[in-house]
């Protein structure tokens, strides 16, 4: 397996990489851990100058970064411009706000002084995935480099190209070399990373199975980890919603980024009153799609990021089928070259079906029809997973209520307004654990050291 960046759009190969040797992989850890001494002990201001800059290279040169990510991962173009920039937001978010998240906090005893203070770790190994090629990386590097960690992270193996523009960019910034080392590694070499004394953390980002395996390799060495993992998120429209609200969002929240999006509305619970209306609606809405070359500005769905997920999804679809849901829109690969997959929606899927249960990673609705809010929240919870969903109705109080009831690590209520820099993000259950961005996501590797003082006479 090497890195290959392949052109969704048409299936064409761009380029590819080999992976690193052993002796360059050693070089690149040796380079992180030498940065971490002295990275450490910079001021915060001494690293937002270099995230500051990072930000504004990310604002200033939003077009070039976002046609490299369209052009290796399919994203349609303003989306990707949208991700450009909401990474440079993240970076600058963490320049501003990294010092008073770490500020030591002051304590209580009943005797003497106490006070936490928060101090890095070291190098973090991050694992991260394609379907957010910067985001992803953002989310990771504003706060931690900001703490005072270094990083070094493999990225997906489909958008090498990406992974190397991002180092590129902070090095650029003016970023130390070994603050910020993106490494094409193995899955093998990745474990040898995460087993490596001078690697003190791990953040991963991507698959249940990928969460496993590394998860499972860093308690091995009791070393910390985050996972954020996949998700099959509730889109729960209640009696009263508002359609005209509600179908826009629908459609978004299914089709951005083609659908591959872990916190995408994927389960679509509809309550009886409103089930008919809302279901002829959304499937006339998806099939007004347009595939098309997602450089286009008027293409309105775009390509799956890699024939193997395309094969994948299209064989989830048969699956479903074959095992009693109906097919009432879609369900093929779109007649074209690239990766592109029909809008599809399943219906009557029974609890036993597989894809009662599973992830779709892509343009797939799964649709259900029950008779009460009780209902409805009892299938939400009903899943392996537990990353986000969203309740829509016109009584915000009711949806708010509804909201608290749904076990997840994120709800929202007549929006599914997903990510915001000072916002956490993560879920629960097989949606993994910890969490990112906001005040939450820089405290997830660094020491928080108690520090007691006081002159006190030892018990006798
Ligand atoms: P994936 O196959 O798990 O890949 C994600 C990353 O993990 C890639 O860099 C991949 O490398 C690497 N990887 C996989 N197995 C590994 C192993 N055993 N050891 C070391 N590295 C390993 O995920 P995907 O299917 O491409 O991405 C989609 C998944 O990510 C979905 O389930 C989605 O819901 C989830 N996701 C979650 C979030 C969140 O914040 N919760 C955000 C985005 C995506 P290669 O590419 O080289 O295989």
């Amino acid at each position: 397996m090497t890195y290959q960046s392949v052109n969704p759009n048409d299936g064409k190969p761009l380029k590819s990489f080999e992976h690193l040797t052993a002796a360059q992989l050693e070089h690149s850890l040796t380079a992180a851990q030498d940065c971490y001494q002295t990275w450490k002990h910079r001021s915060y201001a001494e690293r937002a100058v270099i995230l500051n800059k990072a930000a504004a290279l990310l604002h200033a040169h939003v077009d070039d970064f976002a046609r490299l990510e369209t052009l290796e991962m399919g994203k349609r173009i303003a989306e990707a411009r949208g991700e450009v920039n909401l990474s440079g937001d993240i970076l600058g978010y963490y320049a501003e706000h990294a010092e008073s998240f770490l500020a030591p906090a002051q304590l209580h005893p009943r005797t003497g002084e106490a006070h936490m203070e928060s101090s890095p770790m070291g190098v973090l190994f991050c694992v991260e995935p394609w379907n957010f090629p910067y985001y992803q990386l953002a989310r990771v590097a504003g706060p931690q480099l900001m703490a005072g960690n270094v990083l070094v992270v493999k990225h997906a193996g489909c958008v090498p190209q990406c992974a190397i523009a991002f180092e590129k960019l902070l090095l650029d910034a003016g970023a130390p070399v070994g603050a910020y080392t993106n490494l094409l590694i193995s899955y093998e070499q990745s474990d040898r990373v995460i087993d490596d004394p001078r690697v003190k953390g791990v953040a991963l980002t991507g698959s249940v199975d990928a969460g496993r395996s590394v998860a499972a390799r860093t308690g091995q060495n009791l070393k910390k980890s985050t996972m954020e993992l996949g998700g099959s998120d509730a889109f729960i429209v209640l009696d009263d919603a508002d359609l005209d609200q509600v179908i826009p969002w629908a459609v978004w929240g299914r089709m951005y980024n083609a659908g591959q999006t872990c916190c995408a509305a994927k389960r679509f619970i509809v309550l009886d009153a409103v089930a008919d209306k809302f279901l002829a609606r959304f499937k006339a809405a998806l099939e007004a799609l347009k595939p098309g070359d997602p450089m286009d500005e008027m293409t309105t769905l775009g390509p799956l990021s890699t024939e193997a997920a395309l094969v994948q999804l299209l064989a989830q679809v048969d699956v479903a089928v074959k095992a009693g849901a109906k097919l009432l829109l879609g369900g093929k690969r779109v007649d074209r070259p690239g990766w592109f997959m029909q809008p599809t929606i399943l219906t009557d899927i029974a609890p036993g079906n597989p894809a009662f249960r599973d992830e779709f990673f892509g343009p797939v609705v799964s649709f259900f029809r029950v008779k009460s809010e009780d209902e409805a929240i009892a299938l939400a919870n009903d899943s392996d997973f537990g990353l986000a969903g969203s309740v829509w109705t016109k009584d915000e109080a009711r949806g708010l209520r509804v909201a608290s009831r749904v076990d997840t690590g994120m709800m929202f209520v007549n929006n599914i307004d997903w990510t915001d820099a000072g916002l956490p993000f993560g879920g629960i259950k097989h949606s993994g654990y910890g969490r990112e961005l906001g005040r939450m996501g820089i405290q997830e590797f660094v020491n928080k050291k108690l520090v007691r003082s006081g002159r006190m006479a030892a018990p006798v």
